[in-house]
């Protein structure tokens, strides 16, 4: 295997450097290079103006592999076929097999064309379209000035619909090498720094491997990389064996599934349904067990129970809990994860109850402070957690606790409490 190209990226759109919209397309690019042994060493955004996109292509060699997104709509201040034409020195002629694949995509939808839209139809010569199954703007790809280019539509549907077609055509023609050994974990209920711990023995004990680690919505995710290549002895088996037990069962992905999709899987594997009660969260919860295709097939419902009528006329939290312990509390927790699951008939509840902040903290209960129950078919567990973060994040990892206690219910058994796991998670109240 030679050298992979090194991969540059440029982000074109004046919304992008406003600060209007944030560049989800690099990401998105970068992910889908993210198992192949290559490296991305430039990402630029620049404006809607053909100077800007020159002088970005200036900033690339000969021999780099160029993914451009953005600009490549029909409104006037779509510039990036024209900059690159300049830029390339080529003409801009109308391609007959462009035209006809915008042709057929508004034949397919049944509408008629705006004329401004023949403009797609327009490629840099020595670029082809390649149809987009998502989109009408083709993308464009091919070579000049000895670079090679694909250009991607900005919005993100269209670019990730083209995605999978252009890397799988760029791994045929030789230019990306094949996809190399990447251990990837997502995991959950635990912080970058526990999670540096439980890997430092297999680091030491296999060094001149890549380790990385990041932060996400649901947890830490890691990944382990053989540098420049990918052969198996770099990464023996053994390896990879000895790192998976010293995880354990934080992790709840080996691949790119999120925590909801791998709740959603394991509900559908045992035909088993669930509901939520929530307060501090809003819905964010019901709305993350609602994100996946196929969801109907085991979620139930919820119940958006943010005062403390809502949650005593609803679910029938008694009024003595409430007034006694707080609606922040453990029996008002339990009582919402059990009215939940009595109510909806559903074989799992999960209900959350917390302090999201900045305001309404007490001494006791400081900003931060969240009880989460799971009801199951046999058990009802509950567990407070002191978040230290602001409003927004607390709820995310209110979000990420609960249904990660609820994977981890499904994994090990209605009857094992998920939290009786917990070593290395330290927001414990
Ligand atoms: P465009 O094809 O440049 O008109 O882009 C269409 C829409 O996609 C824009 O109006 C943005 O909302 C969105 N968009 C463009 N570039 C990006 C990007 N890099 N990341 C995320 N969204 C983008
Ligand atoms: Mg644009």
């Amino acid at each position: 295997m030679g050298m992979a190209a090194p991969v540059k990226i440029i982000a074109v759109g004046d919304e992008l450097l406003e600060g209007r919209t944030l560049d989800s397309n690099s990401r998105d690019i970068q992910r889908a290079l993210g198992g192949h042994a290559v490296q991305v060493e430039l990402v630029q955004m620049v404006p809607d103006r053909q100077d800007a996109i020159v002088q970005a292509l200036d900033r690339t060699t000969e021999g780099d592999l160029v993914f451009m997104c953005g600009g490549l709509g029909s409104t006037p201040d779509d510039l990036t076929r024209e900059a690159v034409a300049v830029w390339g020195g080529v003409d801009l002629p109308e391609d007959e097999r462009a035209m006809e694949m915008i042709r057929a995509r508004y034949r397919r939808r049944g509408r008629a064309m705006h004329p401004v839209v023949a403009r797609q139809a327009r490629v840099p010569a020595g670029l082809r379209p390649v149809a987009n199954p998502v989109g009408s703007a083709p993308g464009l790809v091919g070579r000049l000035r000895g670079r090679h280019l694909i250009l991607l539509p900005g919005f993100p549907a269209e670019l990730n619909g083209l995605l999978p077609l252009m890397v799988a055509e760029l791994r045929g023609s030789g230019l990306l090498p094949a996809e190399g050994r990447v251990l990837t974990y997502r995991l959950a209920q635990i912080t970058e720094l526990a999670l540096v711990d439980l890997c430092r023995p297999v680091m030491d004990s296999h060094p001149g491997l890549k380790w990385s680690w990041w932060v996400t919505d649901w947890g830490v995710d890691l990944r382990v990389a053989a540098p420049g290549g990918c052969a198996d002895d770099a990464m023996p088996q053994e390896m990879a064996d000895a790192l998976e037990a010293a995880l354990g069962h934080h992790v709840f992905s080996r691949r790119d599934q999120d925590l909801a999709a791998v709740v959603q899987k394991m509900m559908l594997a045992r035909a088993a349904t669930c509901g939520v009660a929530e307060s501090c969260t809003g819905g964010l919860i019901g709305g993350a067990l609602t994100a996946n295709p196929g969801s109907s097939g085991f979620f139930r419902g919820g119940f958006l129970v943010y005062a403390d009528d809502a949650k005593s006329k609803l679910l029938e939290v008694g009024e003595a809990d409430l007034a006694g312990h707080g609606a922040v509390s453990e029996p008002v927790a339990r009582a919402m994860a059990a009215g939940c699951r009595r109510k909806l008939g559903c074989d799992y509840a999960l209900a959350v109850s917390g302090i999201s902040g900045p305001g309404g903290g007490t001494e006791g209960k400081p900003v931060g402070t969240t009880w989460v129950a799971v009801a199951t078919p046999s058990a009802l567990f509950a567990h407070c957690y002191r978040f230290p973060a602001d409003r927004r994040r607390n709820r995310l990892l209110t979000v990420a606790a609960a249904l990660d206690s609820l994977r981890r219910v499904l994994q090990f058994g209605d009857d094992a409490d998920p939290w009786s796991l917990t070593a290395a998670w330290d927001f414990r109240a």
